[in-house]
């Protein structure tokens, strides 16, 4: 028989790929590809491309067409790296959504979308994972080649490779040796997701009395690493008696070997438990829970809204069981076959709701956000590809997970600004993302808050999305109790002691005295935040920006919380060479400080990014206080970030005037949440609970509102407020930042920009301005903002505007090495 396809190169079409890059490019671009693999590239594969004189990226093909690109010859693809697609039609979809929304690349999103280990470029690092227990013998030349030289540079670039092996495309090799899990390919290694096993030590009871104690670290006088380590045991026992054995390698720096050697002797016990932040807690959440009648009506309601509506707003008070109620929806969805996908603003949260909802889901349930590395991002994106998991718990980035048949999205305090991405570009809102992604799935939406967003609760209001209402907190718990306190007049009857006035240091004598806790909320972190000096009144500010430098006592430096340079404190004004200088302003570390000296008994833990940083930073704080080893929380923000403790009875506003009078059209309705929210930790579990805010303006609006939790008062002002200053949700907002390293150069840069946007939007553009902080890292900075009102306009057409008017401006020679930044709903 005669063969006519087989073999028959020629008649086979020539194919072309439309490719995204990982680059802030506007345009995809076209690759060429040899007949060969006409039969492995498709959509959401990764092909190997060149572009620039040398650089090499893996890119996603887009689009397969047999048209070559008209304006330029295309070059070959070097190679197709996935025999699967990686990315979903659906995903693109939501890419394309994401860049035509918020003014942004194709490429920027692939970018924030992708796992570093998931886009290899030229630039990408890769590290050995610890490979002296692998069989060698099982490489190829070119496998073994690239270990060899990572024995010898713990870390190399993908170019450092290309020499290496002498070849340009390297990434089929890479990917090898990362599926077998050799090598980590990423951006930055940051620390490893907490295991949920822990080790815990208890000294051997022959030990219990002093003597036992003493007789013991003699006994060990020739061991001095198995001193230490049962000295930094006695140290971590007086909080609590099972010190965990992480706590005691980290304290005495000994290793687990001398721990092992000592329980070995008998001196110590190890025991081994699986931690849940519930332990210790009567309430069961494990298995079956009965909603009481509150949850059970809105539970109804909410089923019954989304028979109608796709996107369902649940407002419901602190602590009245909002997390429940989402265990029941997720647990509903996954019986149907549906993935869910769970929202939260923070990675803070995520560890008390993961031990949640692992008690329902087991090993069902995937977690995905940035303090994970990479490796474990890419296999967590595989394992949602691979439809392991069905319920996915995550931050931000986890709206670009591959899901495949999405049936719920929670949005959980969908409230929170930090599900808004700042820098860089995609600057996109993870709430109004979730809620396009669940249009294409198809699938329910449901955003949940004590305090939800003005925007979100008018759309509620005006039927845009479902209402559902649950005013009661579960079981015997009440809304605390509010109270202020005018600093002013206290400091004139001599009742302010440090930040503290006196009826805020009773509450908390009191709340210690009954074995409860305490929280603190100050709005700032750091010591100092603003060094002057008295004589000629200089500042001490950044080099880089145009910000105070704020100092820091852990660290004994004065650092810029915007561009992270930091220096030592002069005693000196560098100015005049006066030595008065003076303190203004205070941030966590100083409230924590002067209350230690207040208290000097009690144990005070502290919860803002200083404190948190590194591996288990969160956990590792959020442990302690859960565990009752602080009996006070001193925080920024973060203690308001929905946190369940049950102990708590008493909460503090240290000061409330700092977050109320903020030059922003958010400042009013943000104060409102942070304060209700931090309030909202209080007396969440039977007992009652305190407020105590400290103000110099105690009958601020505001302040009132939130001590009568009157939300819909607060909605109902700033809704007038916002429609009378033509703000979001009656206009839409488009920020536009232009900088600059010369003050001058971005000046007139940004007048010719609005003078241009002015042509096409009229009186829709304000400015430029000078932004409250007017240069950082060295860059000056202008901002204009365009406000675009909602009724009666085409937002695509305004959108299509603005894109012209930018690469209009791009493209005169004036303007040349100005960088703009645009920022659509800004936050
Ligand atoms: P929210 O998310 O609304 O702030 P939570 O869901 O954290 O409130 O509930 C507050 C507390 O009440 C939690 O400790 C939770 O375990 C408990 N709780 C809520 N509903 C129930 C229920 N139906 N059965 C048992 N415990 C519940
Ligand atoms: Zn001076
Ligand atoms: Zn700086």
């Amino acid at each position: 028989m005669l063969e006519f396809t087989e073999g028959n190169e020629d008649v086979r079409a020539t194919l072309f790929v439309e490719v995204i890059l990982p680059l802030a490019i506007s345009k995809t671009y076209t690759y060429r590809v040899p007949n060969a693999w006409n039969d492995q590239v498709a959509i959401g594969k990764r092909v190997i491309v060149q572009f620039g004189k040398n650089k090499v990226y893996s890119a996603i093909i887009y689009r397969v067409t047999d048209q070559p690109p008209g304006l330029y010859e295309a070059k070959y693809i070097l190679d197709v790296l996935d025999d699967t697609r990686i990315v979903e039609d659906t995903q693109l979809q939501l890419w394309e959504w994401i860049a035509t929304y918020y003014l942004c690349r194709l490429g920027e999103v692939m970018q924030a979308a992708l796992p570093a280990a998931l886009k290899l470029a030229s630039e990408t690092k890769i590290i050995a994972v610890d490979t002296g227990l692998v069989d060698r013998s099982e490489l190829n030349d070119k496998e073994y080649l690239i270990l060899d030289a990572l024995d010898i540079s713990p870390e190399l670039k993908v170019s450092d490779i290309v020499k290496l092996l002498g070849q340009k495309t390297v990434f089929p090799i890479l990917k090898r040796l990362f599926d077998k899990g050799l090598i980590m390919i990423s951006e930055e290694v940051s620390a490893k997701y907490k295991p949920r096993m822990k080790a815990f030590i208890r000294l051997h009871g022959e030990y219990a009395d002093n003597t036992g104690k003493k007789l013991l670290l003699e006994s060990l006088s020739k061991a001095p690493k198995q001193q230490d380590a049962v000295l930094a045991y006695l140290q971590l026992a007086r909080l609590n008696p099972d010190a965990a054995k992480s706590d005691i390698m980290e304290a005495s720096s000994c290793s687990a070997a001398t721990i092992t050697a000592l329980v070995d002797k008998g001196v110590f016990v190890l025991e081994e438990r699986a931690i849940s932040r519930l332990d210790g807690e009567p309430i069961d959440v494990s298995g079956d829970f009965t909603f009481n009648d509150a949850q059970s009506k809105a539970f109804g309601e909410i089923k019954n809204k989304f028979e109608e509506k796709d996107v369902v707003l649940l407002h419901g008070i602190t602590a009245s069981g909002k997390t429940q109620l989402y265990i029941r929806l997720i647990e509903e969805a996954v019986a149907k076959g549906n993935n869910v996908l769970y929202l939260l603003p923070e990675i803070a949260l995520t560890a008390q709701i993961t031990e949640r909802l692992r008690l329902h889901f087991g090993n069902q349930l995937g977690v995905y956000h940035s303090r994970f590395n990479d490796n474990e991002r890419a296999e967590v994106w595989h394992k949602v590809l691979n439809h392991e998991y069905q319920v996915v718990i995550g931050a931000r980035s986890a709206v670009f997970l591959p899901f495949q048949s999405l049936g719920l999205i929670i949005v959980d305090e969908e409230h929170e600004t930090s599900y808004k991405q700042f820098d860089p570009a995609p600057r996109y809102h993870a709430r109004d993302t979730a809620i396009y992604l669940g249009h294409i799935h198809g699938a329910k939406v449901l955003l949940g808050s004590a305090t939800p967003a003005v925007e979100s609760y008018y759309n509620a209001r005006a039927g845009k999305y479902g209402l559902v209402e649950l005013n009661q907190r579960y079981g015997d718990a009440q809304l605390p109790e509010i109270t202020t306190v005018s600093i002013g007049e206290e400091s004139r009857k001599g009742n302010m002691f440090s930040y503290f006035s006196g009826t805020l240091l009773q509450e908390i004598e009191k709340a210690l005295a009954q074995q409860q806790q305490v929280i603190l909320f100050q709005n700032r972190r750091g010591h100092t935040p603003l060094l002057q000096c008295k004589t000629c009144g200089y500042i001490a500010k950044c080099i880089h920006c145009d910000v105070s430098l704020t100092y820091h006592k852990s660290s004994g430096k004065l650092h810029c919380h915007y561009c992270g340079f930091s220096e030592e404190p002069v005693p000196v004004c560098p100015a005049c060479g006066s030595t008065h200088i003076e303190s203004k302003g205070f941030g966590t570390e100083r409230v924590e400080e002067e209350l230690e000296s207040l208290l000097p008994n009690a144990r005070i833990g502290r919860l803002d990014l200083d404190s948190t940083r590194g591996k288990h930073g969160f956990d590792r704080v959020l442990n302690a206080f859960d565990e009752h080893r602080y009996d006070i929380l001193v925080g920024t923000q973060m203690v308001a970030k929905g946190l369940d403790f049950g102990k708590v009875s008493v909460i503090g506003i240290i000061n409330a005037d700092g977050l109320i009078n903020y030059p922003d059209f958010r400042a009013y309705e943000r104060a409102f949440s942070l304060l209700a929210q931090v309030s909202g930790r209080a007396g969440r579990r039977n007992s009652s609970g305190k407020v105590i805010i400290q103000s110099y303006a105690p009958s601020h609006r505001i302040i009132q509102q939130v001590m009568e939790n009157d939300y819909v008062g607060m909605f109902m002002t700033e809704v007038t407020e916002r429609k009378n200053y033509a703000y979001p949700p009656f206009f839409r907002l488009f920020k536009i930042d232009v900088k600059h390293k010369e003050q001058q150069t971005v000046h007139d840069a940004a007048h010719r920009l609005a003078v241009l946007l002015r042509e096409g939007l009229g009186s829709r553009v304000i400015g430029p301005e000078v932004p409250l902080v007017s240069r950082v890292r060295n860059n000056y900075i202008y901002s204009i903002m365009l406000k675009v009102e909602r009724m009666g306009t085409s937002m695509a057409k305004v959108k299509e505007l603005i894109k012209s008017t930018l690469l209009n401006f791009e493209a005169n020679k004036a303007n040349k090495g100005v960088r703009l930044q645009i920022d659509v709903d800004p936050y």
